[in-house]
């Protein structure tokens, strides 16, 4: 990945107007971030050097040419002018706490970007760089994109700037859900797809960047669970342990409390957590998994039925990526899962 990207940056065909897509957590923005600092680094564009003055303020989220758009509140001012500035400010914060903690949450519940954000964003665009020869923007949680529905005048801007950015400027977007974002601002973009890595990476990566290192254990446990993502294997445990929590439940609900799976259902939020519930149906994956090993060396476990209970859940998180509704497709799944462990 990093070497297909490096390439690249190198060879000057990094595009101006990217789309990273990835499961949530994978580290796309992380990612994102290092495609800049290659971009803005002294000795670049090429995979970033690590030790010039432009890779250093890059890397403490102190470069006066990195725009990072993260989902904010939305601004209260009224007046348009009052918003954009008051975006601005907002956004300052969001950064200076990644800054400070160097890890970063899934962005929750009413944050997004706003008009104000895309203003701002247009605004920025068309400056010339302070420091260098170019300047990077990148718009994390893309699917938060406000604009889609609100605004026609600022959707025509954003695809305005996604269509010819500056000669200068690079644009980056991060989706865990590309179809979330309409069909003209994706079409613009050039998709690429960021993998989740090896857990040998994961646990090196856990080792370098976790300080202390945690024991074994604790190390052990949070490489599983990230499942190749290094964005989750870094978020703290309450966030990671979520999906696994909510595939427990389910697992107990249609196995021992048979018919009370609707309850269930209604309770998962219809569309602002598409991210948890593909989450929830990968924790499902791993423990069904989990189950059909250990039952591989022992007879009479209902291997067949397993199976299948695990070809559904596949089939759901395939679903999941479109354009499904998570209430009812777990509905559905619930109900078959019933049916079958
Ligand atoms: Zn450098």
């Amino acid at each position: 990945m990093l070497n297909r990207l490096g390439g690249a940056l190198a060879s000057g065909r990094f595009p101006q107007a990217a789309l990273f897509v990835g499961p949530p957590g994978v580290g796309k923005q992380r990612l994102a971030l290092w495609a800049a600092q290659g971009l803005l680094c002294e000795r670049g564009p090429a995979p970033p050097c690590g030790e010039c003055r432009s890779c250093h303020q890059v890397a403490v989220l102190g470069h006066p040419d990195l725009h990072w758009f993260v989902p904010i509140p939305r601004p209260k001012a009224t007046d348009p002018a009052k918003q954009i500035e008051e975006a601005g400010e907002l956004l300052g914060q969001a950064i200076e706490e990644r800054r400070q903690d160097g890890l970063w949450q899934r962005p929750e519940g009413l944050v997004s970007h706003s008009l104000a954000s895309v203003r701002l964003l247009h605004r920025r665009v068309w400056l010339t760089p302070f420091a260098g020869p170019r300047k990077v923007f990148i718009l994390g949680d893309a699917e938060r994109l406000i604009v889609q529905e609100a605004s026609q005048e600022a959707a025509n801007a954003l695809l305005k700037v996604l269509e010819e950015p500056p000669a200068d400027t690079t644009v980056i977007l991060t989706a865990a859900d590309p179809h979330q974002l309409l069909p003209t601002i994706r079409s613009r973009l050039v998709a690429v797809r960021v993998l989740r890595v090896a857990d040998e990476d994961v646990r090196e990566f856990l080792r370098r960047e976790v300080q202390p290192p945690p024991e074994d254990e604790v190390l052990e446990r949070r490489t599983v669970l990230a499942e190749g993502c290094i964005g989750r294997a870094l978020g703290d445990e309450e966030e990671t342990a979520a999906p696994d929590r909510a595939a427990d439940k389910l697992l107990r609900t249609v196995r021992e409390r048979r018919g009370q799976w609707p309850a269930l259902a209604l309770a998962q939020r219809p569309w602002s957590a598409r991210g948890d519930f593909t989450g929830m149906l990968d924790a499902l994956a791993v423990r069904l998994r989990r189950e059909l090993r250990d039952a591989g060396g022992r007879p009479g476990g209902n291997v067949a039925q397993s199976m299948q209970a695990l070809q559904r859940v596949e089939a759901t998180r395939a679903a999941a990526q479109g354009n499904v509704n998570p209430q009812l497709a777990l509905s559905v799944l619930a109900a078959e899962l019933e049916a079958l462990l």
